[in-house]
């Protein structure tokens, strides 16, 4: 049997692999959504086998059902209704005759009840034993079974003694700093860190009821706090015949609120030796439950190599992808081709590492509130283009809403070269090219992550991003002049290209409000907002260009605006290309690799809303009429410009505040007015 190297095509193709000869399903259910349901079926699909999707209600649309070649509504938005629902997602696998469920991760996918309703059911639950599930489940018990198995643990109780005073006594005999952990605990929850016998109390009281409402069991274990520590997991695989391999490892130390932000393979400075004993470590982890399947051992290693196991998580990882990347291995094909019955391919000494790959979490969240998810729609999504170098798994198009009902991730980049330095310049400009706008993401704080020292010099702890603070949370950045000048160039040729419907003699100056004059210049000041910052622009026309004076230096700018947003901008006869959405008031601009969103201050909105009241259209100021851009009695649109006025060099449009017409204007060319004078009788359309 021949494998395609799916996931890295920098590795040679065709490898032979000793699958055996068990054959493959035909139709498999995936029971998961968004980013991994997508990575699912491209394997599938790959293999030619078919798949069927589940969605919920807020899913109908999305990217994986329209991936998959079936899909069945498994009920409302909220998971518990739908996705966490066990016997919806069996009936699903019946109907539609899938004969194995592949749980992805999150979800149900480590819930021995559902793998044993799937065996019930008469479908292969993708995945180890529900034995192995339950084993692992427990972090006091696995704990206790891998004591039995010589694996290495963190000093620690994790016995069934849940009395407060006889667990406070252990930590103290443990020493200080402690954690306690919900020994049902995930994805970061239940854990509480204690520097001090006198705060133990109120910490285990705080765990419990968070691990009681998280996870409905209260119990928990206590363990040493190591400080600085390294997360580093193994990642194994196990077949039905008793074999199990290691992939190698991932370091995954980069986190906030214990959960993964950046995860890489294979981990810095690791050495040969030292790989090889936590391997060992981890297949004897795996051995010691029968493991089937991929699954992850997690340690938590000591600034001095020391490592302690910490958790199994028994299914797939999110981070699975740069195992992938420096293995040139399909890990869903192999859980698919494990779970129907094959050997694993290669033996421990047929695996070896090629280069290295490291992978970022895309969220939809405000780094600046404490990581706080953002909700919304989509309006832009462009993720870097996919290449040898650079994947993208990701189950969220342009156009699709994050909602509060599901994890907020965008996307998994994933980049991979033949050294981490290399891989760490294709990261730095994969992120670069990263555009998002609807919601708030942390694509700003990784490209800052990604290039902060401890990061670049893998000086690599969980405590990262702690330290980072002052780099990755600096003060709000102020955007370069080019990005700047590049958002007025695209404000003021948009113009350009709009105003010309407003009159209607083709030979008149004023068709283009640009401030060509017959004489001398015009002057205009433009007003952008960014945070907290207001920048003041003034801009001079001429014929072809723009002089722009920005913080006293002068810039000779003109532009040109494309499809699809994109404006070409020559600032000093330097090209820049930027591209630019608008999106309720602000205008988000993608250039000079980065992103910056602006509020223009639009002294036109504010002058026509402060003199429109009461039919008439007023003088914001003393001035002259130099040109009138409609005919009386035309139909007009809101925001059409019926005049200009020039006022002390300035020009200024007045423009319609409603759909409707002129009945008359007050003035003709040339006239002068005076402070709040009406210049126009304007009649709203009914
Ligand atoms: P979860 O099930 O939530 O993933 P883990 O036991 O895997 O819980 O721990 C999550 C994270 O908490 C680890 O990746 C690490 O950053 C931190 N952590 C866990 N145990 C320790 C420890 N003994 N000392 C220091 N940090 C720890
Ligand atoms: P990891 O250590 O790999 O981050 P976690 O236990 O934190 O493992 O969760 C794995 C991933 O599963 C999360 O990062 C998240 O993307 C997804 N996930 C977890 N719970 C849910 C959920 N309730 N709904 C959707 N996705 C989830
Ligand atoms: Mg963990």
């Amino acid at each position: 049997m021949k494998t395609q190297n799916f996931s890295n095509p920098n590795f040679p193709r065709s490898e032979d692999l000793n699958w055996g000869a068990a054959g493959r399903f035909d139709k498999v259910l995936v029971a998961n959504r968004g980013e991994i349901a997508c990575r699912i079926i491209k394997t599938c699909r790959r293999m030619g086998i078919q798949t069927v999707a589940v969605y919920s209600d807020a899913d109908a649309n999305s990217r994986h059902v329209r991936l998959a070649d079936e899909a069945v509504r498994i009920g409302p938005a909220p998971a518990r209704e739908s996705y966490l629902l066990i016997s919806r997602i069996i009936d699903a696998a019946r109907s539609s005759g899938a004969q194995a469920v592949h749980p992805g991760y999150g979800f149900l996918s480590e819930n021995e009840a559902f793998a044993w309703a799937c065996i019930e059911a008469g479908k292969v639950f993708i995945g180890p034993s529900v034995a192995a599930i339950r084993a692992m489940g427990s972090k006091s018990d696995a704990k206790a079974l891998m004591e039995n198995a010589a694996v290495p643990l963190t000093p620690g109780y994790h016995g069934a003694n849940q009395d407060v005073a006889f667990l406070r006594e252990q930590a103290d005999l443990i020493g200080y700093p402690v954690l306690i952990k919900a020994s049902a605990g995930g994805g970061g929850k239940g854990i509480r860190r204690v520097d001090a016998s006198g705060e133990f109390e109120a910490a285990l009281m705080s765990c419990k009821r968070e691990a009681a409402a998280s996870f409905g069991d209260d119990r928990v274990l206590v363990e040493k706090y190591l400080l600085q520590p390294r997360h580093i997991e193994v990642q194994v695989f196990g077949d039905s015949y008793g074999n199990v391999v290691h992939l190698f490892e991932r370091d995954c130390s980069v986190q906030r609120r214990h959960q993964k932000v950046l995860e890489e393979a294979p981990a810095p400075g690791m050495t040969d030796e030292r790989r090889e004993a936590m391997g060992r470590a981890a297949c004897a982890a795996a051995r010691a439950v029968g493991y089937v399947g991929a699954g992850t051992v997690e340690f938590i290693v000591g600034p001095d190599g020391t490592f302690y196991f910490m958790e199994m998580n028994t299914r797939l990882q999110v981070e699975h992808a740069v195992t992938e990347m420096i293995t040139g291995l399909d890990l869903v094909e192999w859980q698919l081709r494990v779970a129907a019955g094959d050997v694993l391919p290669l033996r421990q000494e047929q695996l070896a590492i090629r280069g290295h790959s490291i992978e970022a979490r895309i969220y939809a969240e405000d780094t600046d509130k404490n990581f706080l998810p953002s909700v919304g729609r989509l309006i832009h999504l462009m993720p870097p283009p996919e290449s040898a170098h650079v994947r993208v798994d990701t189950g969220i198009e342009q156009g699709d809403e994050i909602t509060s009902y599901y994890d907020p991730m965008i996307a998994k980049l994933i980049v991979w070269d033949e050294s981490r330095e290399q891989a760490l310049q294709r990261m730095v400009a994969a992120l670069a090219q990263y555009q998002v706008v609807g919601v708030a993401s942390n694509i700003d704080f990784l490209s800052r992550l990604v290039t902060c020292t401890s990061f670049v010099k893998a000086e690599l702890d969980t405590s990262l991003i702690e330290r980072e603070r002052d780099a990755l949370w600096r003060e709000q950045s102020v955007p370069t002049s080019t990005v700047l000048l590049a958002a007025l160039a695209h404000l003021l040729y948009e113009r350009r290209e709009i105003l010309p419907a407003a009159g209607d003699d083709i030979h008149s100056p004023w068709r283009h409000l640009d401030g060509w004059r017959l004489n001398g210049v015009l002057k205009r000041r433009l007003t952008l907002l960014h945070g907290d910052f207001e920048f003041f622009v003034d801009a001079e026309y001429s014929r072809t260009s723009y002089c722009m004076t920005l913080n006293e230096h002068r810039y000779m700018v003109s532009g040109e605006l494309t499809s699809d947003g994109v404006t070409l901008a020559w600032i000093d006869g330097e090209r820049v290309r930027a591209t630019v959405f608008k999106h309720n008031k602000a205008l988000y601009i993608f250039a000079d690799n980065c992103c910056c969103a602006f509020t223009p201050v639009d002294p036109l909105e504010y002058l026509v809303k402060a003199s429109s009241d009461g039919g008439g259209l007023l003088a914001p100021m003393p001035g002259r009429v130099v040109a009138l851009l409609v005919k009386p009695g035309e139909m007009v649109t809101k925001g059409t410009p019926l005049l200009v006025l020039e006022a002390m060099k300035m020009e200024h449009a007045v423009i319609a505040p409603e759909d409707g017409f002129v009945i008359a204007f007050r003035f003709a060319t040339g006239e002068q007015v005076s402070d709040g004078s009406q210049l126009v009788d304007f009649e709203r359309s009914l």
